[in-house]
């Protein structure tokens, strides 16, 4: 379906949106040619985590009145301007919302009673199954958590299942009593003690200790696709030293975390210390 025929069908579906002023002016933005993008359509379970109701900043009632509206699908159409995004909640067979929303994703709270400790995640172990058809869990010692040798199994691309039909009941109780590993956040934060001591190491220490969200971590080479990941254009504070480590040869880690007003960006390199750079991504822009 073409942009503009996507303009003109919002148009329709908003009519009786709430609040009219900025159904107004969403439908200025689409007659003047706003492209409408992306549109989704959700289940209702999932409408209020999919509109990220942290990142409205006008028409929140609207916009909780929508979601709580019984329907079975919601729609949900995005148009950027330049400042911030017009978001339309479209449910079924109820009014719709159209709220404004920061033009960049930004943090939600920090979770309540979240710590390193109570984030820790069950070991997982990849699956291996023997002749027998028997699934297996792989330990790190070149066997079986229940002693077959790596040569008389068979690798899966899964984790092992414990407990499942077919699954060895021995390697289901050793992996039940394995130790649990490190939250993302964990790791990202041993990472990044290695980094020059300052506030934006320091905060984002801080921000990961309290379950702050890492929106993005991924692996490539600095010179390359990573560059179109990193948006650091936007970037306020360090962007010298990010765009720096990123011009190095061989792989490079990118995360972004994102916490308060701030976007951290940290560039990951073996035997080098870690960059670390913020953008500002609060409100107003
Ligand atoms: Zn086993």
């Amino acid at each position: 379906m073409s942009a503009s025929s996507s303009a003109q069908r919002l148009l329709l579906q908003i009519a009786g949106a709430e609040p009219a002023h900025l159904r107004e002016e969403l439908a200025a933005a689409l007659r003047s040619g706003a492209i409408v993008h992306p549109w989704s359509v959700v289940p209702a379970s999932q409408a209020a985590p999919a509109v990220r109701l942290h990142e409205v900043v006008e028409g929140r009632p609207e916009a909780e009145a929508a979601l709580a509206a019984p329907a079975k699908n919601v729609g949900i159409a995005e148009v950027a301007l330049e400042t911030s995004r017009l978001v339309a909640i479209l449910p079924d067979g109820a009014r719709p919302a159209v709220v404004r929303s920061t033009v960049e994703r930004c943090a939600a709270p920090f979770p309540p009673d979240w710590s390193f400790e109570s984030a820790r995640v069950p070991a997982a172990f990849a699956a291996a199954e023997s002749p027998d058809g028997v699934e297996h869990a792989l330990g790190n010692a070149g066997a079986t958590l229940c002693g077959l040798p790596r040569r008389n199994v068979e690798l899966y691309r899964h984790h092992f299942r414990p407990g499942q039909p077919g699954s060895c009941p021995r390697c289901g109780d050793l992996s039940a009593d394995a130790p649990s590993g490190p939250s993302t956040q964990e790791r990202l934060h041993g990472l990044i003690a290695a980094a020059a001591p300052g506030p934006l190491r320091d905060e984002l220490a801080a921000a990961l200790e309290r379950g702050a969200e890492i929106s993005l971590w991924m692996e490539g080479p600095g010179s390359g696709f990573i560059k179109h990941h990193g948006r650091l254009e936007r970037l306020t504070e360090g962007r010298k030293a990010v765009v720096t480590a990123l011009e190095s040869d061989g792989r490079v880690g990118l995360a972004h975390v994102l916490y308060g007003d701030w976007r951290s960006t940290i560039v990951l390199r073996d035997g080098r210390p870690p960059v670390i750079a913020r953008a500002f991504v609060g409100w107003p822009q």
